[in-house]
């Protein structure tokens, strides 16, 4: 596997982000950094090459960074996981818990075919909550989860646990 210790000096945190009391991952200072994306698609690619991957869902809006880069080097197709209102065709919804409040995702309801091999991926987790999400959209379509994919894990939350049944694969870890 490549080691990418390194890459997390280019990941950036801002204290007080987007409330007071929270730290935010911002990777943004990664994405422009041209070793550090290259490294990071170079490494998601490397852990799901072989895997028979047909499809890369992106969850809006940081999943859209590096879910396309990520699929082109898997020669799978993108679909787009999105909030309310935007996808134009017909879509399954689903309503999800906040820590204050709920959120929705879309996803085309032709976007997957039954037994399709999904991979999911987002910037960051935390809790899991949004995965688990769209978990259950890539389920409600018949599709198949072949792997779960972030750049950057948040340990002490716990995500994870949401996922015993799969293979959830984050770059940089933070504890
Ligand atoms: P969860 O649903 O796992 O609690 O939160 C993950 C979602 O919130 C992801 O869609 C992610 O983009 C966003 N998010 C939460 N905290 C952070 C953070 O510190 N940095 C970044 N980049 N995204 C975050």
């Amino acid at each position: 596997p490549i080691n990418c210790e390194p890459l997390k000096s280019l990941v950036r945190t801002v204290p007080d982000f987007p409330k007071p009391g929270i730290l935010f991952y911002d990777i943004t200072t990664l994405l422009k950094d041209k070793q550090g994306y290259a490294a990071l698609i170079d490494a998601l690619a490397a852990h799901y090459i072989g895997k028979d991957i047909d499809l890369v869902l992106g969850i809006e809006a940081r999943g859209f960074i590096f879910g396309p880069a990520l699929a082109y080097r898997l020669n799978a197709g993108f679909v787009p996981v999105r909030k309310p209102r935007k996808l134009p065709a017909e879509t399954a919804r689903i309503t999800y818990d906040l820590e204050y409040g709920t959120d929705s995702l879309e996803i085309h309801l032709d976007s997957i075919e039954p037994g399709q091999r999904v991979v999911v991926v987002d910037d960051l987790l935390a809790t899991g909550g949004t995965m688990e999400a769209t978990v259950k959209l890539v389920q409600q379509l018949g599709g198949e989860i072949a792997g779960l994919g972030f750049a950057v894990e948040l340990d002490f939350l716990k995500g994870r646990a949401k996922f015993p049944e799969f293979d959830v694969f984050s770059l940089l870890h933070y504890d």
